[in-house]
């Protein structure tokens, strides 16, 4: 990466963005043509460490980061740590480790903290020249002064103190002398101003709490947007960009850094990323987490970083999924299926195939001699020559899916039922000769024969079969757990919630099924934590660190498109 002063190569020559141009990548282009920032390119992401990075960060942070690699930039990485009751270590270290996952490295490592000291200069300095001032009116006076947008506010009766008297009361402030909430300081704007950012907003509190950095050296904390752009401006970060709900800061973002006669960074905004059937709020997910609702920050089924790399989702398809959701100056809400989808065409090429089955139907191959074994050759990834490929044990006695077998088959099913012929994968051709059932009635074993011509998969004599199926042989399965996962939530919006309730009345009761006697091939017995696979027929799944040897646990990322459940799903409608 270039110094900060070296000037990044011209829009011309600057490699193709991944996906299509967007509006923030043009102002960068055209601030590199003008030498806006001495031809720099500086970002910075700045999370607050109150909770789990969630899908939302990550767009913020393919912004943030591609952007700036794309202009020969650097990128900061800045915790916003402002509010210590809310904010922990764990949090720092797992929004580290989750932005090095999505395969990005920062060049700074800040932290708002680090700025106290000269934040307290300037608001010192902003006092001196009658900028701001120290207000005795409580929290709940400071809200009824505001006005609202129809009316203008009203002066706090503080406003016009002496200079000296607001650099006594503040320095007293920082001493530790006034309990909490019991004065702040101000800036002095203008309380008639149509935005209501601009009506003399507060720059301190007074808040004897400690930090999981400064601990008790402050009892005085800046609020965001004093913070924000003073830490933007001190780290000379060129585009700060962040969210929508920060436009109307924005006045306020530059009224800062004029009066102060600092740097002065653009802050740019653009649309949050909000999902279908998902909850993109560190808060709420941290209320899911406290509440029992999920098993932790990290269950597969959080959208949280941490929570969608245990389900095994992959980095690739989170960046393609930001670069093909673009950014705009509108919110809107993106279908959770598109991410998805990104997670299937990234796994499609990546994930080796292996054979499972999840609800095990015993069969029997009665013309199969007892106590042979064959080892059949299965391709590990038909997408990728490469992944080569394995031996799978074949032999007399098997485990197919229940839902693969019918005993009375509906039209156009054609898997297994009496009398039915059959392709096993790699296997052979076999024909239902006839089904054992329990007291119930249920069929709890299919006895079958085979076609020894047809090893591999194919009849010599050229005929045909309408169905492949997938098998484990039951004396070399291994025994394993999957966890199978639907929507968190019911609602393609579960932040709307009915009158008197909360998001839990959202809640998918069947969010998880457990299954606990599924059988797997021999291959899978021992597989490295988070490693991705695709179950023939089934879908993508990854190994879950919970798996021990011997007893693997795999979670279920995310299904193939099952086109008989399509059909069937018609044929009822
Ligand atoms: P949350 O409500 O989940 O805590 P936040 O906006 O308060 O979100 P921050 O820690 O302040 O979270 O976020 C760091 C950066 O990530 C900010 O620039 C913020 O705008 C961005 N960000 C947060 N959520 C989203 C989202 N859903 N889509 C895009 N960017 C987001
Ligand atoms: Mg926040």
């Amino acid at each position: 990466m270039s110094s900060p002063n070296s000037p990044a190569p011209p829009a011309a020559e600057t490699p193709a963005a991944s996906g299509p141009s967007n509006f923030i990548r043009e102002i960068m282009i055209e601030d590199l043509k003008t030498g806006k920032f001495g031809g720099r390119v500086h970002t910075r992401f700045p999370p607050e460490p109150n909770g789990y990075l969630h899908i939302g960060h990550a767009k913020a942070i393919w912004l943030d980061f591609g952007l700036a690699d794309e202009f020969g930039g650097k990128t900061n990485l800045r915790f916003d740590d402002t509010n210590p009751e809310k904010e922990e270590t764990e949090y720092v270290e797992s929004i580290m480790a989750d932005v090095r996952w999505l395969g990005y490295e920062w060049d700074g490592l800040f932290y708002a903290s680090d700025y106290f000291g000269q934040l307290y200069e300037w608001a010192i300095q902003l006092i001196k020249a009658g900028k701001a001032y120290v207000c005795d009116l409580t929290a709940e006076e400071v809200r009824q002064y505001r006005g609202t947008l129809t009316e203008p506010g009203k002066e706090s009766p503080w406003r016009n103190r002496s200079i000296e008297e607001n650099l006594d009361l503040f320095t007293r402030m920082k001493a530790g002398e006034f309990p909490d909430g019991s004065r702040t300081l101000r800036a002095k704007i203008d309380m008639a101003s149509p935005n209501l950012n601009l009506r003399d907003p507060v720059m301190y509190r007074i808040l004897h709490a400690e930090h999981h950095r400064t601990g008790n050296e402050w009892c005085i904390y800046p609020m965001y947007d004093f913070a924000h752009g003073e830490s933007d401006s001190i780290e000379r970060i060129t585009h700060s960009m962040c969210t929508l709900e920060f436009e109307d800061h924005r006045p306020l973002y530059d009224w800062y850094v004029e009066q102060l006669g600092i740097y002065h960074p653009q802050q740019i905004e653009f649309d949050r990323l909000n999902l279908t059937y998902t909850l993109l709020s560190k808060r709420k997910l941290l209320g899911l987490v406290q509440n029992g609702h999920v098993r932790g920050w990290d269950d597969p089924r959080m959208p949280t970083l941490s929570g969608i790399r245990r389900r095994g989702y992959t980095p690739e398809a989170i960046r393609n999924f930001c670069a093909s959701i673009g950014v705009s100056k509108t919110n809107g809400i993106v279908e959770l299926s598109l991410l998805e989808h990104h997670v299937r065409e990234d796994l499609n090429k990546r994930a080796p195939r292996a054979m499972a089955v999840l609800r095990p139907l015993r069969v029997v191959i009665d013309n199969y001699p007892e106590g042979q074994v064959e080892e059949m050759e299965a391709v590990n990834n038909p997408e990728d020559a490469s992944a080569g490929t394995r031996k799978v044990p074949f032999s007399r006695v098997l485990y197919i899916e229940q839902e693969d077998f019918r005993e009375n088959p509906p039209k156009q099913y054609y898997r297994l039922s009496p009398g039915r012929e059959v392709r096993l994968r790699y296997g052979y051709f076999i024909t239902c000769k006839s089904v054992v059932k329990n007291d119930a009635g249920e069929v709890v074993e299919v006895h079958c024969t085979y076609d020894p011509a047809t090893r591999g998969g194919n009849a010599p004599d050229g005929r045909k079969v309408k169905s492949t199926i997938h098998w484990v042989s039951a004396a070399h399965a291994v025994d394993a757990e999957v966890r199978l996962y639907e929507n968190l939530f019911t609602k393609e919006n579960p932040g709307d919630v009915p009158e008197g309730q909360d998001i839990t009345a959202n809640l998918n009761p069947h969010s998880l099924e457990t299954l606990e006697r599924c059988k797997v091939e021999p291959s899978l017995a021992d597989p490295a934590a988070f490693s991705h696979f695709q179950f023939e027929r089934l879908g993508y799944f990854c190994a879950d660190p919970d798996s021990v040897v011997g007893k693997p646990v795999f979670n279920r990322t995310v299904a193939l498109r099952d086109t008989w459940a399509k059909i069937e799903k018609r044929g009822n409608a």
